[in-house]
C-alpha cells in the first residue's frame, strides 16, 4: 500500500475508544476494547452489536457457553442453520442485530481508462478494457453491509467474486471497500481501503507489483500489513504485527486465508523473503 493519508484526530480516536464495547477476547476474563480506525469524524460504532471473532477450535456450544448466552440465540442472531459450525475468523454477533444482514449481492463491470486513472504514458501493462470493477456485499468493522468494489484483472474476476462470498459467509469484517466516500466517510486514511488493481511498482525496486497486472487483492491493509526486514506498511499496522491474536479485519492461515486460497490465490503471508499479510495472487507473487 503506497497511499496514506494521515490524519491527526488523535481526540476523537480517544473519544471513540471510550465507545466501543466490542469483544474480541474469547476465553479469557479480559474484554478488550478494541482499537479504534485510524481517523474518525462520527461514530458509527453507535448501532454497532457486541461481537466475537471465532478461533479454532471453537464450536457455537462452547462460545454460546462462555457469553452465558444459548447456542440457539447465537444461531438466530448469526442466520447460522443447524449444524454448521464457525468458520475461523468468522464473527458472531453477541445480541440481536437491530437489523437481518442483507442478501449477498455481486456483479462485474468494465471501467473506463478514467476510473482505473489511466495514462497510456505510463505503460501500464493491463489496458482497462482488461479490467473489471467487481461489486460485492461486504460487512464494516461495525457489522453494517455495504456495496464495495475492487477492481482486477478479468481473468480473475470470478474467483475474485466467490472469494468475497465465503467471507461475507463468515461474516468476516472488512474496513473499507471502495467507494469509501459512501461506504466509511469517517476514514479518510486510505491504506485502511481492500483494494485490487494498481499501476505500481514493488516498493523498493522496478519490478511491476502484481496490483498492476489486476492480479492481486490487498485486504484490510493497516491490519494485515507488510514487513520487509524492518519496515512496515502501512505504518499504522505496526499494531497488527501479532498474528496470533484474534482481531477484527485480521486473516489467519486457519480463517479468511481459505477463502482466497480454496479460490485459486496465495497468500503473501506464506512468503519467507518478506511477509505481506494483507496480500493475495493467483500468481504467488
Ligand atoms: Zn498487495
Amino acid at each position: 500500500m503506497i497511499m496514506v493519508f494521515r490524519g491527526v484526530m488523535v481526540d476523537v480516536k480517544k473519544m471513540l475508544l471510550a465507545f466501543l464495547t466490542v469483544l474480541t477476547l474469547p476465553f479469557g476474563p479480559a474484554v478488550a476494547a478494541e482499537a479504534a480506525p485510524a481517523v474518525v469524524q462520527s461514530s458509527p460504532s453507535a448501532a454497532a452489536v457486541p461481537y466475537h471473532i471465532v478461533r479454532p477450535g471453537e464450536t457455537i456450544k462452547k462460545i454460546a457457553a462462555f457469553y452465558h448466552i444459548t447456542p440457539a440465540q447465537l444461531r438466530a442472531w448469526n442466520g447460522i442453520i443447524k449444524p454448521n459450525q464457525p468458520a475461523v475468523d468468522g464473527v458472531l454477533n453477541l445480541a440481536k442485530p437491530q437489523a437481518q444482514l442483507a442478501g449477498w449481492r455481486t456483479w462485474a463491470e468494465g471501467v473506463t481508462p478514467g476510473q482505473v486513472n489511466w495514462d497510456p504514458a505510463a505503460k501500464c501493462p493491463v489496458v482497462p478494457a482488461k479490467l473489471r470493477k467487481v461489486w460485492v456485499t461486504y460487512i464494516d468493522f461495525y457489522g453494517a453491509s455495504h456495496l464495495g468494489s475492487v477492481v482486477v484483472n478479468q481473468a480473475i474476476a470470478a474467483q475474485t467474486q466467490r472469494v468475497f462470498r465465503v467471507l461475507y459467509r463468515m461474516r468476516f469484517r472488512i474496513q473499507g471497500m471502495s467507494p469509501m466516500s459512501l461506504n466509511a466517510p469517517y476514514l479518510s486514511d486510505m491504506g485502511t481501503v481492500t483494494a485490487g488493481y494498481s499501476c505500481r511498482k514493488v516498493a523498493g525496486t522496478q519490478t511491476l507489483s502484481q496490483h498492476a497486472y489486476g492480479m492481486a487483492i490487498d485486504i484490510n491493509p493497516v491490519q494485515n500489513p507488510m514487513i520487509r526486514g524492518t519496515s512496515i506498511d502501512p505504518v499504522n499496522g505496526s499494531t497488527f504485527l501479532a498474528r496470533a491474536a484474534y482481531r477484527r479485519g485480521m486473516v489467519h492461515a486457519a480463517g479468511a486465508v481459505r477463502a482466497f486460497t480454496a479460490n485459486g490465490f496465495y497468500w503473501g503471508g506464506r512468503w519467507h523473503s518478506l511477509k505481506d499479510y494483507m496480500h493475495f495472487s493467483p500468481t504467488n507473487k
